[in-house]
This record gives structure tokens, C-alpha cells and sequence, in this order.
């Protein structure tokens, strides 16, 4: 008594001559605080019972299951200790958490603690090397806003990878603070990733997931974009041309309108690391005229899911 599952294909991008045992799937996805829906958001046109926590939960793990990624980065996550972490356990995920140190979970009544970023990633498949907790700085203020950097080693050709998990701070007029919250998150990845100072070649590939809060044409989007570590956004892939991000990534009805933005990225190495497929979005008439969260999907954003593969080094002159 439910409406059916989006049906989402894999776009297969390129010559596909990736080994696939070696293909490393990534899953980014805001899955919509529990406290947030129910108290805060005002989602007008998603019916109260759609944003219950007994359904929810189904369709969030549906999801994870439905795609089985090796890593999974996770935003507005208040159900972790209880549900996510356990749960995702018992499927072979080890798993790391980042409360927001002010969370506006605390502020609903009945809520379930601070909502924060996760980062699960496959034991079977990763071994853990290291992994922080950041709170991002604006001009060494502390922010609200956190990252989790883990640094994993892929159990099958023994490479490395930097993977990080953000969600920069919300709302429009804060563009400058979302600018500088994302410098600092690279400054922090420029320490990890810098096996040796000056020599590129050496360096760890990065994977970076983030609600960004941001549109493609923000300067924090810019500042990504053109980092010096030769980044691009993964779901450019599935446009015509492979330079345009997808229309939405987010779709909701709050009091204020409609609200159909492209916030949500995949930032990835593009000179160690090759995108192999991408997940394609959800039409409009799938997702329907009252658009997420709903009784078929139970976050506002939808999730983003890649396969990656390393490239092969190239062998140049001696
Ligand atoms: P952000 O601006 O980053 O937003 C926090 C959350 O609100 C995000 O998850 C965001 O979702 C969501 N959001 C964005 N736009 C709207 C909207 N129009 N309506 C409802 N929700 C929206 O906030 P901070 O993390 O900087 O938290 C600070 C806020 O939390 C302050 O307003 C503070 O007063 C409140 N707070 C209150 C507490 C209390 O006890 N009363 C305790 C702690 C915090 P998305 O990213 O998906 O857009
Ligand atoms: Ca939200």
C-alpha cells in the first residue's frame, strides 16, 4: 500500500574498461534529520505520517541496500547510535560519526540528540587508516558546521583513498561562510592527502561528499572546482555535454514556494580517479507534484551514487 521505489538507472560513462571487482561505489545523501522533518521544515505538502521515523527508517535503509555502496557519506543523521550505525553493522559497514556542536535538532522538542555527518564505509572491502572529526573554522572562528576525513586502504589493489563528508551551513545571505568553510575543509584535506610536499604523483586520490548548501554558481563551488587538487564534480557525467550539474539534487514545498536546487556533489580526483557510472536522477513526474519528501522517498534530497574506479599510472619516459 505504497507508491513504488524511483527507478534509477546506472549511466554508464566512458569505455567501461574498468576491472569491475575493482569499481568502488559511493553513495552521498542529506537523508533528512528525524527532528528536522518533523518539527522544523515546514514540508507543507508531505503528509505528517510520510515523515514518521517507523517509515522512514525502511526507506532509508532501502536505499543503502538497494545500491550496496562501498561508501557511504551520510548528512543530518540523528539516528545514529540507534538505528544507522547498528543496523548498518550488522551489513559489514564499520562507520564513524560527527555530531554539529549546536545542532537544531536540540532545539525539537522529542528529539533524538544532534544530528551530525556519517561516514560507513565496506570492512570487507577497506581497511580504516586513519579518520578524523573536524569542526570547520571561518577565520579561526569555529563554525557549526563539521567534516569527517577517513583515509582508507582498498583491500583489493592495496591503494588508498581520502574520503570526506561534510554539510555546509544552510540559508542564503551565508554564501561567504559556506566560501570559507570549504577552504578550510581543503586546507585540512591538503595535510592528509600530502604524502610528500611537492610531488602530486605521491599524493592520496580524494573523494569529497557534501551537502554544500550551495548552487553551482557560488564561490564556494568555484573554489572546489579549481583547488589544487585537480577536483571535479562526478554528476557532471550524466549531462549531454559532461560539464553541467544535474537540474535539482533537492526538491521541496516549504510556506515560502518551491524549492529546486542543485546542492548536493560528488567531488572526486579527476587525475588518479575515473567515474565508471552514475546514478541518474528521478524525473519530475517521478517524483510527483508534491514533490520530497513523500510516502516513496523519505528525504528532500535525493541521494547521489557513483562508481569510481583508479585510473591505471602512467608510465612515462624512465
Ligand atoms: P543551518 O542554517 O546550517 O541549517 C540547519 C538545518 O536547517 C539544515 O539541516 C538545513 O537543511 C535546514 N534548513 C535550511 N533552510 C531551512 C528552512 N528554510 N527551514 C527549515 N530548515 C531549514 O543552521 P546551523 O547549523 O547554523 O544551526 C543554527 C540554527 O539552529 C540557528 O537557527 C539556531 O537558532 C538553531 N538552534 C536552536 C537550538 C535550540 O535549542 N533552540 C539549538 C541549536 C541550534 P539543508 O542543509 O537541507 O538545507
Ligand atoms: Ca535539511
Amino acid at each position: 500500500d505504497r507508491p513504488p521505489r524511483f527507478d534509477r538507472k546506472f549511466v554508464h560513462i566512458g569505455d567501461g574498461d574498468g576491472a569491475p571487482s575493482s569499481v568502488i561505489r559511493v553513495m552521498q545523501w542529506n537523508i533528512l534529520a528525524q527532528a528536522l522533518g518533523e518539527g522544523l521544515d515546514n514540508f507543507v505538502m508531505c503528509p505528517l505520517e510520510a515523515l514518521s521515523w517507523s517509515r522512514r527508517k525502511y526507506l532509508i535503509m532501502e536505499e543503502v541496500l538497494t545500491y550496496r555502496p562501498h561508501i557511504v557519506c551520510m548528512q543530518e543523521v540523528d539516528h545514529y547510535y540507534d538505528t544507522l550505525q547498528p543496523v548498518l553493522a550488522g551489513l559489514g559497514y564499520s562507520s564513524h560519526f560527527c555530531p554539529k556542536p549546536w545542532s537544531p535538532c536540540l532545539g525539537v522538542e522529542g528529539n533524538n540528540g544532534p544530528d551530525g555527518c556519517a561516514l560507513f564505509y565496506d570492512e570487507s572491502r577497506f581497511e580504516l587508516l586513519d579518520s578524523v572529526n573536524i569542526r570547520l573554522s571561518a577565520m579561526r572562528i569555529p563554525t557549526n558546521q563539521v567534516a569527517i576525513v577517513t583515509t582508507l586502504r582498498c583491500r583489493i589493489t592495496g591503494k588508498c583513498v581520502c574520503v570526506a563528508v561534510t554539510h555546509l551551513k544552510a540559508r542564503s545571505g551565508w554564501e561567504w561562510l559556506r566560501s570559507t568553510q570549504g577552504s578550510d575543509l581543503l586546507w585540512h584535506l591538503q595535510n592528509v592527502v600530502q604524502k610528500q610536499p611537492g610531488d602530486p604523483a605521491a599524493d592520496i586520490p580524494l573523494l569529497i561528499c557534501g551537502d554544500f548548501n550551495a548552487v553551482p554558481n557560488e564561490e564556494v563551488y568555484r573554489r572546489f572546482a579549481t583547488s589544487p587538487f585537480g577536483l571535479d564534480s562526478a554528476y557532471k557525467k550524466l549531462s549531454r555535454d559532461g560539464l553541467t550539474e544535474p537540474e535539482y539534487t533537492t526538491w521541496k514545498i516549504r510556506p515560502t514556494g518551491e524549492c529546486c536546487s542543485t546542492l548536493d556533489y560528488i567531488w572526486y580526483t579527476k587525475d588518479t580517479l575515473r567515474v565508471d557510472a552514475v546514478l541518474d536522477m528521478p524525473t519530475e513526474e517521478e517524483i510527483g507534484p508534491n514533490r520530497l519528501p513523500s510516502f516513496s522517498y523519505p528525504s528532500d534530497h535525493l541521494s547521489l551514487v557513483c562508481d569510481f574506479s583508479f585510473k591505471e599510472e602512467e608510465w612515462e619516459g624512465n
